[in-house]
């Protein structure tokens, strides 16, 4: 049913850019159950349907694989890659089981912070916010008032938060952060990230791991130094911890020209890295920049409509 209209849109794309384009896909978490606090982020049997079908219609590469081939023009057709961003507990308990399943290999990057305190700014408000007893979060410095009546309204207040939050330079934002946190009174926080010893298994069942990182920091946001040290840090730490050079790494937020320019690419460059990510919609061809290769998650997620936005997205290049 679906080969037909895949293998036709795969074709126009061959004809239109001269070579088969690369999709690169970033999931973050795979949940238990469905959670309103994260309405992006696929059930497990969401998850495994989704894999099922790819691994079905699509060549699911590792990154090393897609990555040589870009670059010598050799990638078969409706060649993918699946990658995972942050580095979450979760991508080793509930994705890894059904990737190793249906054989497919995935790329993790890692925000390093994570590692050590086991859980991300955002996330310790999101759990803050759907757990605390306060009515409202109130920061007249920055024009923030926000009810916390209902659950709906908790995840209005949530998702306006961190947006509002995170373009904020990372010293500022955990300032912002920590004032929340006291009047939200929440004290125990959950492990929601993978730590040291858990990354080293991951990678050990053959997942390839990459930085992105150390405090999930919007780099446009940093100063010049700041920025570097991030970059910088992340990769210094992951490599102790996985006692192997990084190859890769993912810009947090990921938009080129918004959320990382020039300036990172250059960095990221410099450090030797191999190939470095971003988030605009797109395929990645031989002729796109190493330092910014696209990756895209279709907002359509319902089968068969998510192969086939796959498809049309990955022709996309600029
Ligand atoms: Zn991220």
């Amino acid at each position: 049913m679906l080969q037909l209209p895949l293998g036709l849109i795969s074709l126009l794309n061959r004809l239109r850019l001269g070579e088969s384009p690369l999709a690169i896909l970033y999931y973050h978490r795979v949940m238990q159950q469905a959670d309103p606090f994260r309405p992006d982020d696929p059930t497990i049997d969401a998850f495994e349907q989704q894999i099922a079908y790819l691994s079905r219609h699509f060549n699911i590469l590792t990154m090393d694989d897609a990555i040589a081939r870009l670059k010598s023009r050799t990638l078969p057709a409706r060649s993918l890659v699946l990658t995972f961003d942050d580095g979450y507990r979760d991508n080793l308990t509930q994705a890894a089981p059904i990737l190793a399943k249906y054989k497919a290999p995935a790329t993790v990057f890692v925000a390093t912070n994570g590692l050590e305190t086991g859980i991300l700014w955002n996330d310790k408000l999101t759990h803050a916010i759907e757990h605390s007893s306060a009515a409202e979060i109130s920061l007249p410095e920055i024009s923030v008032q926000l009810s916390l009546a209902g659950q709906a309204a908790r995840q209005l207040a949530n998702s306006q938060l961190i947006n509002q939050l995170k373009f904020l330079p990372q010293s500022e934002r955990d300032r912002w952060v920590s004032e929340v946190l006291e009047q939200l009174a929440v004290e125990d926080f959950p492990r929601l990230m993978l730590n040291p010893s858990e990354l080293v298994d991951l990678r050990n069942q053959g997942w390839q791991i990459g930085a992105h990182t150390h405090d999930h920091s919007i780099l446009s946001c940093e100063s010049d130094e700041d920025s570097a040290f991030q970059i910088r840090h992340s990769c210094q730490r992951l490599a102790e911890v996985l006692d192997e050079p990084v190859r890769y790494f993912a810009y947090p937020n990921g938009l080129y020209g918004r959320d990382f320019g020039q300036r990172e690419c250059n960095v990221v460059k410099n450090l030797g890295l191999e190939a470095a990510f971003s988030t605009n919609d797109g395929g990645a061809t031989s002729r796109t920049s190493t330092w910014a290769i696209p990756r895209f998650m279709p907002f359509r997620k319902q089968l068969p409509l998510f192969a086939l936005s796959i498809a049309k997205i990955m022709g996309e290049h600029e």
